[in-house]
């Protein structure tokens, strides 16, 4: 840790942010340079970096080490490479995963997977516990729609992601889903990613609606910190002042995540635009930004779709640009298996 003194700093404002510091366990080293001096703090020890911010004098409070470290791209030099049913995201695999927002019935997922078997599909996402902003809104079929996924997925020989909402569903989820999904109102359920940490399945967390990549981290790191590695973040679009789209697609988490994090980024283009006709280009664009996998929302009658019809591709959509992106993923040096 760096404490920058002001110009106005005294020999007396000096020593006593020294003695601060090693008051909290760090080594003290004052360099005084031609404008200011620098009291640098040795040492790894977590600190409330306010409390230095209020002593007198002191100017700026420069971190040199991150609050996550498991989840830090210091800590592992290869990109972590998470694979489920043949399907891999990190390093230089782009990984595809289709479906519906919801579980609606049998027939809805079964027609839905049929047409993405057509298109390679190898993961099926559909929601059954939603987290829906009004309480009147379709809240999901329960245990019931997990029984359908698990069930039309092994028709279809695929794996099955879908959201999980609290701690109290850990048991029930691990008896038919093969990726935990934390959506994005629960990237903070503290107690959720705690106990995500000791189960041995891969996670998607969401980036929260009005969340920094620093606290996307920091959530990943609750859920390495149990034990569990295999972590998949997602950008999902955020909060601005733009109400035309859903949200705002911040497809500078990419190459930032990649920078900051060994953890694979993927990218959900359906929450992010709201907007079936963005969700293509916006995924082109994921993928030539170097994106680790997408999320899609697919729907086989998506005018009839009980959540979030609009921002669902048509199967057919959905195969074109499957195409598209297998073209793109080699120049950006990704390969979609
Ligand atoms: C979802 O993927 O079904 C979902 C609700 O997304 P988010 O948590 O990103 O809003
Ligand atoms: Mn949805």
């Amino acid at each position: 840790m760096l404490v920058v003194m002001s110009r106005r700093a005294t020999e007396e404002d000096i020593k006593r942010v020294a003695e601060f510091l090693e008051a909290k366990g760090f080594k003290a080293l004052v360099s005084h340079g031609k404008a200011r001096t620098v009291v640098h703090g040795i040492g790894v020890i977590e600190v409330d970096q306010r409390d230095f911010e209020l002593l007198d004098n002191v100017e700026e409070v420069i971190r040199l080490t991150s609050n996550y470290k498991l989840a830090a791209r210091e800590s592992q030099g290869e990109d972590t490479i998470i694979e489920v049913n043949g399907v891999k995201f990190g390093g230089k695999y782009t990984g595809l995963i289709a479906g519906p927002c919801t579980i609606e019935s049998y027939e809805q997922m079964d027609k839905t997977a049929q047409q993405l078997e057509e298109s390679n599909v190898k993961i099926l996402r559909g929601g059954a516990f939603k987290p829906r902003t009004s309480p009147y809104a379709f809240q999901g079929l329960g245990e019931e729609g997990l029984k359908i996924i698990r069930s039309v997925a092994d028709n279809h020989k695929m794996a099955v992601t879908s959201e999980i909402m609290e701690v109290g569903q850990i048991e029930m989820f691990e008896k038919y889903v093969d990726i935990m999904q934390v959506g994005a109102r629960n990237m903070q359920n503290f107690n959720l990613l705690k106990e995500l940490g000791h189960v041995n399945k891969p996670v998607i967390l969401k980036r929260g609606l009005s969340s920094t990549y620093e606290e996307l981290l920091m959530s990943a790191e609750y859920i390495m910190s149990g034990g569990n590695n295999q972590v998949i973040l997602c950008e999902r679009g955020i909060r601005t002042f733009e109400k035309y789209t859903r949200n705002t697609l911040d497809l500078t988490a990419i190459p930032v995540i990649k920078k900051l994090s060994h953890l694979p980024i993927i990218v959900d283009p359906s929450h992010a635009t709201g907007l079936r006709d963005k969700v293509e280009p916006m995924s082109r664009a994921a993928v030539a930004a170097g994106c680790d996998g997408l999320i899609i929302e697919v729907h086989y009658e998506p005018d009839c779709a009980v959540c979030d019809g609009a921002q669902s591709l048509y199967p057919w959509q959905y195969n074109e640009l499957y195409k598209e992106i297998k073209q793109i993923a080699p120049i950006v040096g990704k390969e979609i298996l």
